[in-house]
């Protein structure tokens, strides 16, 4: 059984892009607020990332009231 109503988003997170610095891979992670060695999927190899900060992220987040306030403002 489908629902008729599109459902909204419920909740938002961000995305970031780290390129591995062996081979360019790029890893994408939610918002990894700890430091972290993330192995790359492309080679293999480990590296470590810088982490991003918390509060910035949680920033957006509220901003733009966790995903609902980025909803196109057609629907
Ligand atoms: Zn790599």
């Amino acid at each position: 059984m489908t629902h008729s109503e599109p459902v909204r988003p419920e909740h938002m997170a961000l995305l970031f892009a780290y390129s591995c610095p062996h081979c360019g891979t790029e890893a994408v992670l939610i918002s990894p607020t700890s430091p972290a060695t993330i192995t790359c999927k492309g080679c293999r190899n480990e590296f470590s990332i810088i982490p991003v900060d918390a509060q910035t992220v949680q920033f957006v987040e509220t901003m733009l009231d966790d995903g609902r306030a980025a909803v196109n403002p057609s629907y």
